[in-house]
C-alpha cells in the first residue's frame, strides 16, 4: 500500500510505470499474509517488484512500449513472471521501455520518455529505463529488466542501482517478447547486489519451454556473498579506457578499482583487441534477429490493426507503418537489408564472424584473470533529446556493454560514483555462469 501510494503520488515525474496493477497487488500481498501466516516463507513472501513491460503477464497489458501492443494482454505469464509469483513476490506494474527494448534512453516508448530520478531533465538510460528509474525513486526494491546490449547495465548505471545480466541461456527467455533472440537475456535491477542476489536466484534455471535455456539446476546466489575477495585477479582492459570515455567516469571507475585493491584483488592489465567491432558487428545482428522477430507483427492475429485496409497489402502495411515507431521502423530497414541475397555474406556473415573473435578475446582474457572490471558506460546521464536525432552517437552509449552479450558473458553494473551529481556505474564482466562470484565482489565493494 505504502508503494502504490508513493508510486500514485511520484511517478508523474518520473513515467516509470505504463501500468500499475494495484487490485492484484492488493490481492497477492493478502495471499502472502496468509502464507506467512499459515508458517510457509518462500523466499521472496510479500516483496513487492515490478516487470519490464515486455515480460507477459495473463491478463495484464503487456505493450512492450509499443502502439503496436497497446491493446495486447497476454493468455500466460513468462516464465520469469510465474517463477517470481511462485516465490511469493507482489507485483506493483509494468515498467515503461524504450519501444520493443531498443534504445539506449527511453525516449523511443509510445508512452513517453522515462526521467531520471536523480535529474529528471536526464534520461535514465535504457531500454528498461522504467525499471531501473522506479528502483531508483523508490518505487519498488527490484525489478525485472532485460539486456540484448546493454539494456540492464547502462540505466543501472545511469541510476545508481545495481543491475545483472546472466549468462545467456542462465534466465528463461519464455514469453519474454523478443528483440535479438540471440541476445536477449532477463535479469534483475534492484539496489545492490545482495537484492539482485535474491532476484536472480528466483528467476534463473533451467525451463524446457525454452530451448536455448542451459540445462543446469536452480542455485542459491546469496551463498557467497561474504566469501573473501583477496587474491581475486580483476582484468582491466586498456581498450574500455580510450577515447570516448568521459574524464570525470574515468576518474571514478579508477577509484573504484583501488578500493578492491585495498579488499586484497590484483590488477591486471589486459587486452581485448577487438573491441572496437562491437558496435558495428552488434548493430548488423541485432537489427537482423528483429527484422525477423518482428514479422509476426501483421495486423492479423494480434496487436495493432489499421482501420479500414484496402486489401491484405495495406493492412500489413498501414498495421506496421501506424504501430511502429521511428526506432524499430529503422531497424528492420538495417536487419532486412543485411539478411536480403546479396548482402547476406557481406553483412551477416561478417557480422557473426567478428563476434567468434570477440567471444575468443574473452576467453583468452579468462585465462589470466576471474573477472573484467571497466565502465558500463561511457558518459553520465545526457538530456533529454540531446541524442534523439543522431541514432549513431546513440548507439556508441552501448560500447562497453555490447560485448559482454556477443559473447553470451554474464555482466553487471553497480554504483561507485557521482559526477555533477549524476550516477557512474562500474561494470563487472564474469566467465559463463560466474554470476554468484560477481554478485560476491560486488556485494564486498558494497
Ligand atoms: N541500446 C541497445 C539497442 O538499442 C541495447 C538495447 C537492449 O539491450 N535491449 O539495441
Amino acid at each position: 500500500r505504502h508503494l502504490l501510494d508513493r508510486i500514485q503520488q511520484l511517478d508523474g515525474h518520473y513515467n516509470s510505470f505504463i501500468t500499475v496493477t494495484e487490485e492484484q497487488a492488493l490481492e497477492q500481498a493478502a495471499a502472502a499474509d496468509r502464507r506467512l501466516a499459515a508458517g510457509e516463507a518462500p523466499a521472496l513472501c510479500g516483496v513487492p517488484i515490478a516487470h519490464k513491460d515486455l515480460f507477459c503477464t495473463r491478463g495484464v497489458r503487456t505493450s512492450c512500449g509499443s502502439k503496436m501492443l497497446d491493446n495486447f494482454a497476454p493468455p500466460y505469464d513468462a516464465t520469469v513472471v510465474e517463477k517470481l509469483n511462485a516465490a511469493g513476490s507482489v507485483t506493483l506494474g509494468k515498467t515503461n521501455m524504450d519501444e520493443f527494448a531498443m534504445g539506449s534512453s527511453n525516449e523511443t516508448s509510445y508512452y513517453g520518455p522515462v526521467k531520471n530520478p536523480w535529474n529528471v531533465d536526464c534520461v535514465p538510460g535504457g531500454s528498461s529505463g522504467g525499471s531501473a528509474a522506479a528502483v531508483a525513486a523508490q518505487l519498488v526494491p527490484g525489478a525485472t529488466a532485460t539486456d540484448t546490449g546493454g539494456s540492464i547495465r547502462q540505466p543501472a548505471a545511469l541510476t545508481n542501482t545495481t543491475g545483472l545480466k546472466p549468462t545467456y541461456g542462465r534466465v528463461s527467455r519464455w514469453g519474454m517478447i523478443a528483440f535479438a533472440s540471440s541476445l536477449d537475456q532477463g535479469g534483475p535491477i534492484a539496489r545492490n547486489a545482495e537484492d539482485c542476489a535474491y532476484l536472480l536466484s528466483a528467476m534463473a534455471g533451467h525451463d524446457g519451454k525454452d530451448s536455448t535455456s542451459l540445462n543446469r539446476p536452480a542455485e542459491d546466489y546469496t551463498r557467497s556473498l561474504n566469501d573473501s575477495i583477496a587474491d581475486l585477479k580483476i582484468g582491466v582492459p586498456k581498450e574500455y579506457f580510450g577515447e570516448g570515455l568521459n574524464a570525470d567516469v574515468a576518474a571514478r571507475v579508477e577509484t573504484a578499482l583501488k578500493a578492491f585493491e585495498a579488499l586484497g584483488a590484483k590488477l591486471v592489465e589486459i587486452s581485448l583487441p577487438h573491441t572496437d567491432l562491437a558496435v558495428p558487428a552488434y548493430y548488423v545482428i541485432a537489427p537482423a534477429e528483429a527484422s525477423a522477430n518482428l514479422s509476426r507483427f501483421d495486423g492479423v492475429r494480434y496487436g495493432y490493426r489499421c482501420a479500414d485496409p484496402k486489401d491484405l497489402r495495406d493492412l500489413y502495411m498501414r498495421s506496421r507503418g501506424e504501430g511502429f515507431g521511428e526506432e524499430v521502423q529503422r531497424r528492420i530497414l538495417v536487419g532486412t537489408y543485411a539478411l536480403s541475397a546479396g548482402y547476406y555474406d557481406a553483412y551477416y556473415n561478417k557480422a557473426q564472424q567478428v563476434r567468434r573473435l570477440i567471444k575468443q578475446d574473452f576467453v583468452q582474457a579468462f585465462e589470466k584473470v576471474d573477472v573484467i572490471m571497466g565502465p558500463t558506460s561511457p558518459n553520465p546521464a545526457f538530456a533529454i533529446g540531446a541524442k534523439k536525432a543522431d541514432p549513431v552517437a546513440m548507439y556508441l552509449e552501448d560500447i562497453y556493454t555490447i560485448a559482454a552479450n556477443l559473447a553470451g558473458l554474464p555482466a553487471m553494473s553497480l554504483p561507485c560514483g557521482l559526477v555533477n551529481n549524476l550516477p557512474v556505474g562500474l561494470q563487472i564482466i564474469g566467465n559463463y555462469l560466474c554470476e554468484a562470484r560477481m554478485l560476491n565482489i560486488a556485494h564486498q565493494y558494497q
